[in-house]
């Protein structure tokens, strides 16, 4: 138990928010403005456990701890550097408040699983809650608690890097898949010390960066930002989320961190939310490069005003908050406010009865990395693979076959199936597709590999200086040589794992050239290729898909990588994924999404020349949203409604037989679109609103049944609020968001 403190834990019950409520307002009744301020402060760091850190910087820091003026720290990733941090706050501050430590957990924290774009097409909500819960217990036996995830933004344009961090283009799909994040890092009691706080983030509108370029300006309208961007971020609310982040970017003229509209006004009052905002690394200080903010003082002052509870490493509330109090330009109730926040959540989390509860070294080292992860690890990443193409039935692979060829720069990867935002994974420590067709496959057959080409990424790759040539094709001799002579070519291109991510935006979204060449000579001597695509973001790949009979979507997959993908490839695991995000013709359709709105010019071609649309190539995507591929067959039929409307208060059910005309099991997502013919403001032509998830033996059939009701097709309308309105309206069902089987419905008031 703390000393000065003797609070007993519990959460849950409204008695037991009551009690929380009562010991966060007799901590703050103590505290002094510094110490409140204190804990509206963030910073970096993990230093040498053997004693206090020697250069200035660290050394400053180590003051502000002692004095009880930090309220939580970031990136220290071990039980040894969070139980130093935590003991120099416990043994020398006034209060001894206990530190939050924060970190990236985006999709593992040693065990790694698909990127979160990745993941998000398996549309299983049970299989990313469980990987979230993992990553939880992981991360939460080295000392963390406050993961900086889920990152919940709606993207749409594949140039931009951190496309690969979300869930992809589709609020109503990203919704669910935040709160099954959120239930995985949180549990259902955050008490525990195998649960954490996570924080959805970037709020908001992150994705919507002009040109794809990171951080750059966003001028989206208030229908846009309603309707696309926020869904998600209200559900994280709904699901109990402990913390925010706020956003880099700038909207429609505003910087996010020191939007008051969005942070205090939505937020906090409208969705009436009692977590804390925490900004993104300097973002408050960065409102003066933005220009909203002539220094430190009057970003600080902006931020607090405008609803941001902490401030990551700007050094902007530390510079400037308490004279901003003293000076009457910030009200101390704010700060109060914030404190409150933050203190709450440290309760919820139990820091107060025991700040060491993360700093288990027996937990450390038994819970991380375990076999039983990596398992968990391998059933998530062969169930986020999507089969895009498979002519001939070129797969399943039989695992007699007489030879495979496996080429590309990716084949023999360890690394790259790790991803972006690898959290603390050992590098090159994923199975590499090789790897995985090798312990897949009968001893007899012949396997052949060859690197072929580097993959040839600019020089300006972030992270990596990957200082390649990309005229260099001297591999792809031997590349052809095996491929000649190979039953089936494996082919594994696609891109480096920190082409994606914070930072890695880029405006061509193809194959690298010598990816490209080495694809050509390999494909003019055999053409049974299947090609297994490796990459963190839609990537515009007509030429191929044109061409080869077989392509395999499988991210950055993670620790089991190479083991997942021939689960696939070899028919143990029937593929079931479907695509998050549209992956585009060209990179010059971008942005690309299925749920678009239709222009005044008739869609339909037929005898216009003035429809929306480019000359030179098709509107559509390449992939759609929705999209994915089974070594089975599915029949839709049976639509029917249970009656042709429905009025407030009521609801109807649409219902479709799904039948498995093949000769496998196989699992299928079924996807419920809806169409609001007119509306206050102009509708999608489609937008998700259901999806399950069926599973089916051969010739069994199944009816799955939705139910429409108001929230179905509400949406933010003119009257700026949600609600639905009248009129008639289309319902889709189907494998994809292609899907023509349509059924009309009618809403009266
Ligand atoms: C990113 C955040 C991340 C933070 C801390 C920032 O640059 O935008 O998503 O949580 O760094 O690492």
């Amino acid at each position: 138990m703390l000393p000065g403190f003797s609070f007993a834990q519990n959460t849950g019950s409204k008695k037991s928010s009551d009690n929380i409520e009562k010991k966060v307002d007799s901590v703050l009744s103590l505290m002094t403005l510094k110490e409140k301020i204190g804990q509206l402060v963030l910073y970096n760091g993990s230093w040498d456990v053997t004693g206090p850190p020697s250069d200035v910087g660290n050394k400053e820091k180590y003051q502000k701890l002692k004095n009880g003026e930090v309220g939580a720290m970031l990136n220290a990733t071990s039980v040894a550097g969070t139980k130093e941090l935590q003991k120099t706050v416990i043994e020398n501050s006034r209060l001894k408040i206990p530190l939050l430590f924060g970190y990236d957990v985006i999709h593992g924290f040693k065990t790694i699983f698909p990127i979160p774009l990745g993941e998000s097409a398996s549309w299983d909500l049970e299989a990313i809650k469980k990987s979230s819960s993992i990553a939880a217990k992981e991360a939460t036996a080295s000392g963390i608690n406050w993961a900086f995830g889920p990152m919940v933004d709606i993207s749409r344009d594949a140039r931009w890097g951190r496309i690969m961090e979300g869930a992809g283009e589709d609020p109503f799909l990203a919704s669910k898949i935040a709160v099954a994040r959120i239930h995985g890092f949180q549990g259902d009691d955050l008490s525990k010390n195998n649960t954490l706080a996570a924080c959805a983030k970037h709020f908001a509108a992150y994705g919507f960066a002009e040109g794809g370029r990171d951080y750059n300006t966003v001028s989206i309208g208030e229908y846009e930002l309603h309707n696309t961007v926020l869904p998600p971020f209200k559900a994280a609310v709904d699901a109990g989320v402990a913390s925010m982040m706020s956003a880099f970017n700038e909207i429609d003229g505003i910087p996010a961190t020191g939007h008051k509209g969005l942070q205090r006004d939505i937020l906090k009052n409208t969705w009436n939310w009692d977590g804390f905002v925490v900004s993104d690394w300097a973002s408050i200080a960065e409102m003066i490069f933005h220009g909203y903010a002539k220094d430190k003082t009057q970003a600080a002052e902006l931020a607090m005003n405008a609803g941001n509870d902490m401030d990551m490493e700007g050094r902007a509330y530390e510079t400037g908050l308490e004279q901003l109090v003293k000076d009457g330009k910030v009200d101390e109730k704010l700060i109060d406010e914030a404190a409150k926040r933050i203190l709450r959540v440290k309760f919820k989390l139990g820091l107060f009865d025991d700040p060491f509860k993360y700093c288990d070294e027996e937990r450390e080292k038994k819970d991380i990395y375990t076999k039983e992860n990596l398992e968990a690890s391998r059933d998530v990443a062969k169930k986020s693979i999507v089969l895009l193409k498979n002519d001939n039935n070129v797969l399943p692979l039989k695992k007699d076959v007489k030879s495979i060829a496996v080429i590309g720069p990716l084949a023999d990867d360890k690394d790259t199936p790790i991803g972006s935002w690898r959290g603390m994974a050992t590098p090159n420590s994923a199975v590499s597709l090789l790897e995985g067709i090798k312990t897949a496959v009968n001893q007899s057959v012949k396997i052949s590999h060859a690197k072929g080409v580097e993959l040839g990424v600019g020089e300006r790759s972030f992270v990596r200086d990957l200082k390649v040539n990309r005229e260099d094709f001297k591999g792809i001799e031997e590349a052809v040589k095996i491929a000649k002579d190979a039953e089936v070519v494996v082919l594994a291109i696609g891109e480096e794992a920190f082409q994606s991510g914070e930072a890695r935006s880029q405006v061509s979204i193809e194959l690298t050239k010598p990816q490209q060449k080495l694809f050509e000579a390999v494909y003019a001597v055999n053409k049974n290729i299947v090609v297994v695509l490796m990459n963190g973001r839609p990537m515009a790949i007509s030429d191929i898909a044109e061409k080869v009979p077989s392509i395999v979507e499988t991210w950055h997959l993670g620790s089991a990588s190479g083991n997942a993908i021939a689960d696939v490839l070899f028919g143990d695991y029937n593929p079931s994924g479907k695509l998050p995000v549209s992956f585009p013709r060209h990179v010059g359709q971008l942005p690309l999404y299925y749920n678009v709105k239709n222009t005044g010019r008739p869609t339909n071609a037929d005898g216009m020349v003035f429809w929306s649309h480019y000359t030179d190539e098709k509107n559509d995507a390449l992939f759609p949203f929705g999209h994915g591929l089974s070594y089975t067959e599915f029949e839709y039929k049976d639509l029917k409604i249970s009656a042709p409307s429905f009025s407030s208060g009521g609801n109807i059910s649409v219902s479709v037989k799904l039948t498995n005309k093949g000769k496998r099991k196989g699992k299928e997502v079924v996807q419920l679109y809806i169409r609001d013919l007119i509306g206050s403001l102009t509708r999608p032509v489609k937008e998700l609103k259901g999806f399950e998830l069926v599973e089916l033996a051969p010739n069994e059939s199944k009816t799955i049944t939705f139910e429409i009701n108001e929230e179905t097709i509400q949406f933010y309308t003119a009257n700026k609020k949600w609600e639905a309105e009248p009129g008639d309206f289309k319902a889709f069902v189907g494998g994809s968001s292609n899907t023509d089987l349509e059924i009309d419905f009618t809403f009266k008031k």
